[in-house]
């Protein structure tokens, strides 16, 4: 319809070229307009938000998944049961049709655990606003000149996602190809597709993207994507490296939850938090200010209400401000989920210390070039490393040994018992999670 395409014209516009902002000052002076009116206008049609008595945000409860999923029909603004929600959800899961509606909202399922499963909503306009800022935020020069061109084809973008969803294909227009692709099927399955489409951008999981760029370099797989865009899970170097390698490009990031769209890469491939649009705290995690988990308040959307609402995710800063001038606060990388951080006691004291996933994937990578893929579980004082080495597999154990040895003695940690297993492959479709807390060591008080 005309009508939707102008509206996510608008917002696409609005998002590139109006909201820009160069000056901190500037952006929080932005925040906090579109605060006062969300507080004022949006949340009291929440039945949860509606008699509490705030002036600033800071009045407002700090909200996690547990409580808002505890009390869904209370955090939205249209009063939807969260039994509602699974049964649209699970049924387009189950029957790949994506199509249903629970009256205008569209509903999506997070990934996750069953039982740890997050539900969204979004009604129509949310929908197109969130396409366009997207969009706005995702596409280089070279492809919005042509999305702009009406004489040039449509842009031609290949998502590839666990679950589609009509948020997703809202994308498609005159101007926009928008493909789905069945995370589920894996990479092989969809080079013939992907073959016939050659699709400009690439969107997907990066070890998806990884495995599609073995494709192309074994001559499987011949797509020239200009753009390569990673979502869903943490990105490697070493994804970045096979993607340049077999499509000659960067891989952009963008940082996409249920929580909202929260984040995004810039031209100089410094990922920053999508700022004009969401209000972050940072919690931090650490006395020096290198990591925190964000608390997220969406003064855009208007359905389904995000105020305070404790990520689980560790963003770590970036040390340096970023080139490209942005206001948005830039972000070296996301490490993971706090269930991912370990937790060993410190040498000294027997106080618990936090080791970030990033940390063990560094000292992999360090460890040794033959070690091709890794994960860690610890369970207490045991952590059990699976390895799928190229070469010789003892002197690989024997590099993660010392590595990892040196990485406990630098953390001023005790040493825990390493015992190595085969790499197992993930089910198709799964979340790529190398390193798992599954049990801290006994009568360890682990909290951040
Ligand atoms: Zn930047």
């Amino acid at each position: 319809m005309i009508p939707d395409a102008l509206a996510m014209a608008a917002h696409f516009a609005r998002t590139r070229w109006t909201l820009n902002f160069r000056d901190r000052m500037k952006l929080e002076a932005w925040q906090q307009a579109r605060l006062y009116h969300f507080m004022r206008e949006v949340l009291p049609r929440a039945s949860y938000y509606r008699n509490l008595k705030v002036d600033v945000l800071a009045d407002l409860p700090i909200m996690d998944k547990a409580t808002m999923m505890g009390d869904f029909a209370a955090h939205n603004t249209r009063g939807v049961h969260l039994d509602d929600a699974f049964k649209v959800g699970f049924k387009a899961e189950t029957t790949r049709d994506f199509a249903p509606l629970l009256g205008d909202l569209t509903v999506g399922l997070s990934s996750g655990t069953s039982g740890n499963r997050g539900v969204f909503l979004a009604n129509p306009i949310e929908r197109l606003r969130w396409a366009g800022i997207l969009l706005g935020r995702a596409l280089p020069q070279h492809l919005l000149v042509r999305l702009l061109s009406p004489w040039q084809p449509p842009l031609r973008i290949a998502f590839f996602l666990r679950a589609n969803s009509n948020l997703y294909t809202t994308l498609n227009s005159r101007r926009i190809n928008f493909t789905f692709h069945d995370l589920m099927l894996g990479a092989e399955q969809a080079v013939p597709s992907l073959n016939r489409n050659q699709p400009d951008v690439l969107v997907g999981p990066p070890s998806l993207l990884r495995a599609l760029a073995v494709e192309a370099c074994a001559g499987r797989l011949t797509i020239a994507p200009s753009r390569v865009i990673s979502v869903a899970e943490v990105l490697e170097d070493r994804d970045r490296e096979a993607v340049r390698a077999a499509f000659g490009v960067a891989t952009h990031q963008l940082y996409q939850a249920t929580e909202g769209f929260l984040g995004y890469t810039c031209e100089h491939g410094t990922l920053h938090l999508n700022e004009s649009f969401i209000h972050i705290e940072p919690y931090w995690l650490d006395t020096g200010r290198t990591r925190f988990q964000p608390i997220v308040t969406d003064f855009t959307r208007e359905t389904q209400l995000i105020v305070r609402y404790r990520l689980n995710d560790v963003l770590r800063v970036a040390e340096q401000a970023c080139p490209c001038g942005r206001a948005e606060r830039a972000i070296a990388a996301i490490e993971g989920r706090s269930d991912e951080v370990l937790w060993l006691p410190a040498h000294d004291t027997g106080k618990a210390v936090a080791i970030y996933p990033d940390l063990i994937r560094r000292a992999m990578l360090f460890a040794s070039q033959a070690v091709s893929e890794f994960n860690l579980i610890q369970d207490g004082m045991c952590m059990t490393v699976g390895l799928l080495v190229e070469g010789d597999r003892k002197v690989a154990v024997e590099r993660v040994r010392a590595e990892l040895d040196t990485l406990w003695k630098v953390l001023g940690v005790a040493t825990p018992t390493l015992a190595f297993t085969d790499w197992q492959a993930m089910a198709a479709g799964a979340k790529r999670r190398r390193v798992r807390l599954q049990n801290a060591p006994e009568e360890l008080i682990c909290a951040f």
